[in-house]
């Protein structure tokens, strides 16, 4: 059989279950890894951690596996906010989630280009009728009345009472408190990691941003009678797999809206209703791959709900098969 020229394929890893465990590496994940990159063979990573920027995450990734990791491979759930940062230009952004990044959620967003960002705690604080039961001993900041453009859930809250109360008011305004938003809705809801629960040591799993985001959207329907309208950026939502096949294209072609003609991309994850259904929605070009090292478990042939196209034990396993279904030479 003819061998398929390189660069007629590309591979998107998971991270968690796929190739580390928390702090731990998975066996063989570190050799899979350092195959591919001998051969110079197009990858991205694609997680939706949205807690730290995409440095840091590769950082923390590069120690953990002891192999470079270059930042501009790397795609968390807010990564393909960027293309959105010039469409919102000076208008403000507020933030919500627990970041662990050293600016908190806004440090985070200004990283990906946007300029006026705040976070709803500090607006908040700026307009307390909106929180009549909130004591604030002390805490006092200047009202802003500043054009709200956009609305980030970056990850889970931390005060939900105080969010769910300030972004139906926010999300229901022209953009600005006390002005109604008339029949359509003027602040845009961007929704980076849509996950509804996460796993925790010890307890049963914790709500997510997900959840969040379902009573956000109760809320704002009983008292405004619309739906609210949102965008989702994490797996398995499209915007991930639209933005890893630029950053691939920009690898395999200079260009990041030309894929090469052919060309397939396999996505190798761990949870099949994000990382499987999110690559199986993507396109015929897209091939799914689901490993047993992290939320699949199963002893079944493949996942009834989200069946990948092909189920290995593990990542290094994945990239043999890759490497067969492409007739390259190992
Ligand atoms: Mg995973």
């Amino acid at each position: 059989m003819a061998k398929r020229k390189a660069g007629s394929y590309a591979v998107v890893f998971d991270i968690d279950g796929v190739l580390v465990h928390g702090p731990k590496p998975i066996p063989g994940a570190k050799e899979a890894l350092n195959g591919l990159m001998s051969k110079s063979i197009p990858h991205v990573f694609v997680t939706n951690n949205g807690m730290v920027d995409e440095s840091a995450k590769a950082e923390s990734l590069s120690k953990i596996l002891t192999e470079p990791i270059d930042p501009k491979r790397m795609q968390l759930c807010q990564t393909p906010l960027r293309e959105q940062a010039d469409e919102i230009g000076d208008d403000l952004v507020l933030v919500t989630g627990y970041s662990m990044h050293p600016d908190g959620a806004e440090g985070v967003l200004r990283g990906l280009g946007f300029k006026n960002v705040m976070s709803s705690t500090d607006y908040a604080a700026g307009h307390p009728h909106l929180l009549p039961n909130k004591k604030r001993p002390g805490e006092t900041r200047p009202a802003v009345h500043a054009q709200v453009g956009a609305v980030v859930i970056l990850e889970t809250p931390v005060d939900w009472h105080e969010d769910l109360q300030v972004l139906v008011d926010v999300l229901g305004s022209s953009g600005r408190l006390g002005e109604p938003a008339g029949s359509t809705q003027k602040v845009k809801l961007f929704v980076c990691n849509f996950d509804f629960t996460y796993a925790w040591a010890n307890v049963a799993p914790r709500f997510g941003p997900g959840a969040f985001v379902r009573c956000l959207e109760t809320l704002f329907y009983q008292l405004h009678a619309k739906n609210l309208e949102y965008i989702c950026y994490g797996k398995p939502h499209s915007p991930a797999y639209r933005y890893a096949e630029r950053t691939l294209a920009i690898q395999m072609t200079g260009q990041p809206a030309k894929l090469p003609s052919g060309c397939t991309i396999y996505a190798i994850g761990d949870n099949p209703t994000s990382d499987i259904r999110g690559a199986n929605a993507a396109g015929a070009h897209w091939k799914s791959i689901l490993v047993r090292t992290g939320v699949f478990d199963s002893e079944a042939a493949n996942d009834e709900q989200d069946p990948a196209d092909h189920v290995v034990e593990n990542v290094d396993a994945a990239l043999h098969l890759i490497s067969k279904l492409e007739n390259i030479e190992e």
